[in-house]
């Protein structure tokens, strides 16, 4: 399956010159959705994990039903103060500014193997912040799945220390 054939793109989203790649046609369709969570178990399952984790917020709707298909846990990474517990936060740059994403410091046993899930990777700052706030807890971060990449940014030479794939390229 092509999954580009149910990815709706809109220009000029949420910034002139964006072309926005919707998922939300995806989701709707049933059996597109489960097509998509079983392509990324599929090729997950190599690395044998032992929890999934997402980044806010649809690195949950890709992330945990990749978890539950394994029988393995699902941590959420989320933007600052969203999380009850205790923290361990990492801060990146963005194009203008700074942007901070958290994780409970008890989330992951020290060399856990861990694969992170996300909807899209575009320049790769979402998941390196990811990546590197995972080693602060002593995880082993065993690889990185993605359903969309957007090729011509190169995000992936930012996470060049990991494993990725991608379902549908652009
Ligand atoms: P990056 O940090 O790689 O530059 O951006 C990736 C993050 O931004 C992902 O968490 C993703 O959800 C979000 N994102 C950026 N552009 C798009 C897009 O066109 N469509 C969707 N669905 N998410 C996007």
């Amino acid at each position: 399956m092509d999954f580009r054939d149910h990815i709706r793109v809109i220009s000029d989203f949420p910034k002139e010159g964006i072309s926005y790649k919707d998922i939300t046609t995806l989701m709707k369709n049933g059996e597109v959705y489960h097509a998509a969570i079983n392509a990324l178990v599929e090729k997950i399952k190599l690395w044998q994990p032992d929890v999934i984790v997402g980044p806010e917020a649809r690195g949950f709707l890709f992330g945990a039903p990749v978890a539950y298909a394994f029988g393995i846990g699902f941590v959420p990474v989320r933007k600052p103060g969203k999380l009850p517990a205790q923290t361990i936060g990492e801060t990146y740059a963005l194009e203008y500014g700074f942007d901070t994403l958290e994780v409970h410091a008890d989330a992951i046993k020290p060399g856990q193997r861990v694969v992170v899930v996300d909807d899209l990777l575009a320049t790769g700052g979402t998941m390196l912040a990811t990546a590197n706030l995972l080693k602060k807890i002593g995880a082993d971060v065993v690889g990185l799945g993605f359903l969309i990449e957007l090729t011509f940014l190169n995000g992936r030479e930012k996470l060049e220390d990991y494993p990725v794939f991608s379902l549908a390229e652009y």
